[in-house]
């Protein structure tokens, strides 16, 4: 084990700086990627896309962003994420879809 040559060939991820963030985006803990600056500015994105408001129901009071999939973390498209007030996005979470006028198709 003594050549240390860069044998770092095999991996495109390390070569690229956008692609290593993703993958560090990836396979951080869920808790700790929404306290990063990345998601901060999607967050906003989203927010700025929405208008400011829940896009169920049009509430402008506790705004959070929900992911629809969480296959780009790290790289999300707009329609990845979804802007939803505390109640809407609650009862998201327990029923397993929305409430609002747009359900897909
Ligand atoms: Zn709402
Ligand atoms: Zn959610």
């Amino acid at each position: 084990m003594t050549a240390m040559t860069d044998d770092r060939r095999d991996s495109d991820e390390l070569r690229d700086p956008k692609a290593y963030e993703i993958m560090k985006y990836r396979r951080m803990d869920y808790g700790y990627y929404l306290r990063t600056e990345h998601w901060k500015q999607v967050k906003l994105d989203a927010l700025d896309r929405a208008g400011h408001k829940c896009q169920v129901c049009g509430s402008i009071e506790r705004l959070q962003v929900h992911h629809n999939t969480y296959e780009r973390r790290g790289q999300e498209r707009p329609e990845d994420v979804i802007v939803l007030c505390h109640d809407c996005h609650t009862l998201f979470h327990q029923h397993g879809k929305l409430r609002g006028p747009q359900n897909g198709r």
